[in-house]
């Protein structure tokens, strides 16, 4: 049964074979036979060049006697036949001769001439007839060589009528063939889409775009390209033998999951563990993303749907994958303000009818990838559809190896590049992050023209994407420059004096991307944080504008990034994790982001209230311990300063000299993370912030 349906697949080679046998019809075809009626036209035309002429030639031409016949057609054009002697003597018709056109046999006309009127044409014809009898008897001829010349004179000219049989086919026929010609268009696009493809005409508007990949496509990714992610590709790979070996799970009484959804930071991999399944999996796959359900037309998003589960049936057993899914799957009944038919709800709504419905759907599986699982209507995610979530998390420090192995294989590298080294230096990066570092890395060592790739185009490749583009013809003030490297080495003196502050990499006064200058720490690789760590990375957060203030006596705007970062997190610190003793132990997170379209606060006033005093009260205590350990060490901070301005990019050792060796270091486990706390020159958009700071690693970028 499922083989005779493969072979009704269009893209089935066995299918494609029967009917290359048959000669089939193409749209071009019509396109040709125009053509080729356009050429017989025209050659036709061609070799039939008859000439008009105006009423003073033909006048000419018969005062000189030349015309021996005028045969007027159709009262509409006359014909005018040249006396054969004449053509051959008078140079006025050599360019017939010449060119070879024509016929002078006598049965076709030289020229033509538009009459416009038989009684005209006729009057002007006597009257020439008059003329050149009177110019004849003024020259001396005799009677009659005057009579003679009346008589063979074409006038009364003879009158004919024909019909344009080739003209009167013409102009039925090309209606015709026009209707024909778009009548096939129509079908050919209403018949096209079966496979997927071409939706973007108006016929296969309802059609799903999604790509098939079985058998005979080739997919070249494989789970040995996916570095890491073990758990996920376990998850995966069952998944796949669900739908290869169904009876292994169902003859316990089990019943096959119908959806996993990856869940996953961007660039985690997810699309690319899902392109594995489709290398791997030796079962149609099916892939599309969340948007291409959407159109601007309304119910094309729940016809798509329609169709790409049908496509799927006829296909099972098969995978369909939906990438980036909140597009079409976020919680319904959010919108609340526009109060109209919302065209996503109704695509969702068919998705969960199609995922569990009435109909069944069996051999068919549906991986899903998302960034934001949270905002995913709960119906999807409910046992029966999405059965599973893969969690697909920022890579670790062996993971990040691995991806690491898997982009370095294609480079050409020198013996200095260490993987270990590299992938230490890249905490809280995602897999597309490492890749972009290699890529990066390789594009560097080739400016420099270099034959390898040497560990510090590596280096020079993580700062770039950290911080951005270094921009060493800023212009910026001797003093502006004095001021930001004190904000920098406020900085950099203050995590170096904090216990639980992030321990320092470098820090650079080199303006990259908006930032001015930045410090670039190593924080732990950690999945829980406590107070003290919050409270001490807000501290050296306000370590630049505490150093600005105590060195010149007044603050700048320089710190709009690092006031922003210590805003968020002393909020989250009151709001989100319950760590403010006022507040207690009460958090107004939602993980559902259902308060995100919410005005109200799910606070009291007086709370609110009590939120504010305590998030300025926790941020304020920070400044004044950030100024009072820089005033402990002021000189300190100042030889920092000047080596900054020197150097421009100093190191953890440079700061060991100066401050002598870190006590914490030993007790604070050190993990590279650099990370920029830049000092941008303008102010920035606040961003979006989606989920409590704290819980993970901060965002770099
Ligand atoms: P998004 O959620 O933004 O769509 P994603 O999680 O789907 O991101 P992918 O598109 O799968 O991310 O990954 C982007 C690129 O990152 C991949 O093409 C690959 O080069 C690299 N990459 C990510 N994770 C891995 C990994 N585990 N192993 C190897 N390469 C990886």
């Amino acid at each position: 049964m499922a083989d005779k349906k493969q072979n009704r697949n269009p893209i089935s080679p066995k299918f494609n074979s029967q009917r290359k046998n048959k000669p089939r019809f193409s749209f071009y075809w019509i396109y040709v036979l125009l053509a080729v009626i356009f050429i017989v036209i025209q050659v036709f035309n061609y070799s039939n060049p008859v000439k008009e002429v105006s009423w003073p030639q033909l006048e000419e031409m018969l005062l000189k006697q030349d015309v021996s016949k005028i045969v007027v057609v159709n009262k509409e054009k006359a014909e005018i036949y040249i006396k054969k002697d004449r053509i051959q003597r008078d140079t006025a018709y050599k360019d017939f001769i010449k060119k070879g056109i024509g016929s002078f046999s006598g049965s076709n006309p030289q020229y033509t001439y538009q009459i416009g009127g038989e009684e005209i044409f006729n009057s002007l014809l006597k009257e020439t007839r008059d003329t050149l009898a009177a110019q004849l008897t003024r020259s001396g001829k005799s009677p009659l060589e005057v009579q003679k010349s009346k008589k063979e004179f074409p006038y009364p000219p003879s009158s004919t009528t024909r019909t344009d049989i080739w003209g009167n086919i013409l102009s039925y026929l090309i209606p015709i063939i026009l209707l024909i010609g778009v009548w096939f268009l129509i079908m050919r696009m209403m018949s096209r889409g079966g496979g997927g493809g071409g939706g973007s005409q108006i016929f296969n508007i309802g059609k799903s775009k999604a790509q098939l990949f079985d058998k005979e496509t080739s997919v070249t990714v494989t789970f040995n390209d996916v570095a890491g992610l073990e758990e996920a590709k376990v998850e995966v790979m069952e998944i796949v033998d669900f739908l290869k070996n169904p009876t292994k799970y169902t003859h316990l009484g089990g019943k096959i999951p119908k959806g996993a959804l990856l869940v996953g930071p961007p660039g985690t991999g997810k699309t690319l563990l899902a392109k594995a399944v489709a290398g791997e999996a030796k079962v149609p796959f099916l892939s599309l993303s969340g948007s291409d359900f959407v159109e601007m037309f309304v119910g094309v998003g729940a016809s798509r749907v329609r169709d790409l589960f049908r496509q799927a049936k006829e296909k099972a057993p098969c995978i369909i994958f939906i990438d980036e899914i909140d597009a079409i799957g976020r919680a319904r009944g959010r919108n609340a303000f526009t109060g109209s038919n919302d065209e996503r709800e109704n695509t969702l709504n068919q998705l969960l009818t199609e995922m569990d419905g009435f109909a069944t759907n069996t051999g068919v599986i549906i991986l899903a990838a998302t960034n934001r699982a949270d905002i995913l209507d709960p119906a999807l995610l409910r046992a029966g559809r999405f059965d599973r979530q893969i969690h697909v998390e920022l890579p670790d420090l062996e993971e990040r190896k691995a991806i690491f192995k898997v982009h370095l294989k294609p480079l050409k590298l020198s013996e200095t590049v260490d993987v270990e080294f590299l992938s230490k230096q890249t905490p809280g990066f995602s897999g597309a992050d490492i890749a972009n570092v290699c890529n990066e890395s390789a594009l560097i060592a080739a400016r420099k023209n270099k034959n390898m790739i040497e560990k510090q185009d590596f280096m020079d490749a993580i700062d770039r994407i950290v911080g951005g583009l270094e921009k060493r013809n800023k212009i910026i003030s001797p003093h502006e420059k004095k001021v930001i490297a004190f904000h920098e080495a406020g900085h950099a003196a203050v995590s170096w004096l904090l216990r639980y502050a992030q321990p320092l990499v470098k820090v650079t006064i080199v303006p990259r991307g908006k930032a001015l200058g930045a410090a670039w720490y190593l924080p732990e690789e950690r999945q829980i944080t406590t107070t003290e760590q919050m409270y001490d990375e807000i501290t050296a957060a306000l370590g630049g504008r505490a150093s600005e203030e105590i060195n010149f006596g007044t603050i700048s705007t320089g710190a709009l990034n690092d006031l922003e970062k210590v805003t968020k997190q002393a909020y989250a610190m009151v709001v989100y994790f319950g760590l403010n003793k006022e507040i207690g132990n009460i958090s107004f997170y939602d993980s559902t982001g259902q308060s995100e379209y919410s005005f109200q606060k799910p606070f009291s006033e007086k709370t609110a209230e009590v939120i504010d005093s305590e998030i300025s009260k926790l941020v304020e205590s920070a400044y004044v311990k950030a100024k009072q350990l820089l005033s402990d060490n002021r000189e300190k901070l100042a030889q920092l300063a000047n080596l900054l301005l020197d150097k421009e990019v100093i190191f953890h050792d440079d700061l060991e000299t100066i401050f002598g060796k870190r006590k914490f270091d030993e007790q604070v486990a050190i993990e590279s993370m650099p990370k920029a706390q830049p000092v941008v020159s303008e102010p920035a958009a606040p961003q979006d912030e989606k989920a409590p700071e704290g819980t993970q690693t901060p965002e770099i970028k």
